[in-house]
């Protein structure tokens, strides 16, 4: 993913400048469509929710499964460490006692096989909240430029939202919700150029569950039920944890993360700074699915670098992570599933 912040802003200027040569009188809409500009939420604004903590050693298991994950070696799409994580999380889905859907393709233009693999816990109700992440790392080699190579963990870019979701799975599935449940580990998120390139050659699992997720609605909206919202994570293990306000992020979806943040103590580590990113949430928001990214990614010393290692990430950051989503999960499905009823 990337920082959107510098271009948004270039955006937002540039407008602001052809709308004064134009001599637009203020408080007219423009003629073309508004850029919408992202905004901060008002953090003083916050839903009374009830903390819901995970349980005692989750994070520390999710650290192990780090350990795991990142013994598999690079797993950026078609490497051995990919085949070999992507079978080591559908034997962790199945522990769980879920079925686990594999769709894999390879992609015309890239020549690149590509993996996502999803689980469904059933609920009370058909509409889906998905809980996604990605399972690729960066690739690290055979870049032009010699500065792009080298040896790389991906511990918590690719490795924590993963072994995190892994262990949310048994948890989530012994009680089932209100809304169904799916678990989405999409490939293909990390750009293949070096630089993220407007992600002309990135988020193509994310994509592609979109794409797919669309066509099968207009083919039969009653065989692919709606998706309400999801809820992404993308590096949540940092032992100096900090999820940033992500702007692109739907606002009410923020507001129920910073609630979930102040009703389970954890504020510091949440919305410190607010910068947009381009992530996996971005096709589904650009389908009109209502997301938000939980990440770490804005001061993040360690990102795309050696030193995303397994040293630098923290089991309490895991179990952080793991309170937000748990606590955030009834509120997000009593604003988008129930009530829609
Ligand atoms: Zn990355």
């Amino acid at each position: 993913m990337r920082t959107a912040a510098v271009v948004a802003l270039i955006a937002a200027g540039l407008a602001a400048c052809i709308g004064a040569a134009l001599g637009r009188a203020p408080g007219h809409a423009p003629p073309w469509p508004q850029q919408q500009e992202p905004r901060a939420i008002d953090k003083q604004h916050r839903l009374p929710l009830a903390p819901v903590r995970a349980e005692k050693g989750l994070g520390e298991r999710a650290l192990a499964r780090v350990r795991d994950i990142v013994a598999f070696g690079p797993r950026h799409p078609g490497s051995p460490g990919a085949a070999r994580q992507l079978a080591y999380i559908e034997q962790a889905l199945r522990a769980a006692g879920l079925a686990v859907q594999r769709d894999t393709w390879t992609d015309p233009k890239e020549q690149i096989v590509f993996t996502n693999l999803s689980a469904t816990i059933p609920g009370k109700r058909k509409d889906r909240v998905l809980l996604g992440c990605h399972h690729d790392t960066k690739r690290t080699e055979g870049h032009p430029d010699p500065a792009h190579n080298f040896p790389f963990e991906g511990a918590n870019d690719g490795g924590s939202a993963v072994a995190l979701l892994l262990e949310l799975a048994p948890v989530l599935a012994k009680t089932p919700r209100e809304a169904t449940l799916e678990l989405v580990f999409f490939d293909g998120e990390e750009s293949l150029d070096w630089l993220w390139n407007e992600a002309a050659r990135a988020l193509f699992g994310s994509r592609r569950y979109v794409r797919r997720h669309r066509d099968a609605r207009l083919l039969d909206p009653g065989k692919e039920p709606p998706i309400a919202a999801l809820l992404l994570l993308d590096m949540v293990g940092r032992t100096d944890l900090h999820l940033q306000e992500e702007l692109h992020s739907t606002p009410l979806l923020r507001t129920i993360l910073w609630s979930a943040a102040v009703a389970c103590g954890h504020e510091a580590h949440v919305f410190r700074r607010a910068e947009a990113a381009s992530d996996d949430h971005k096709p589904f928001l650009d389908a009109g699915i209502p997301a938000v990214d939980l990440i770490d990614l804005n001061g993040n010393p360690h990102w795309h670098t050696p030193d995303d290692t397994l040293g630098n990430l923290s089991s309490r950051s895991l179990q952080i992570t793991a309170d937000l989503v748990l606590t955030m999960l009834p509120e997000v499905e009593r604003a988008y599933v129930l009530r829609k009823d």
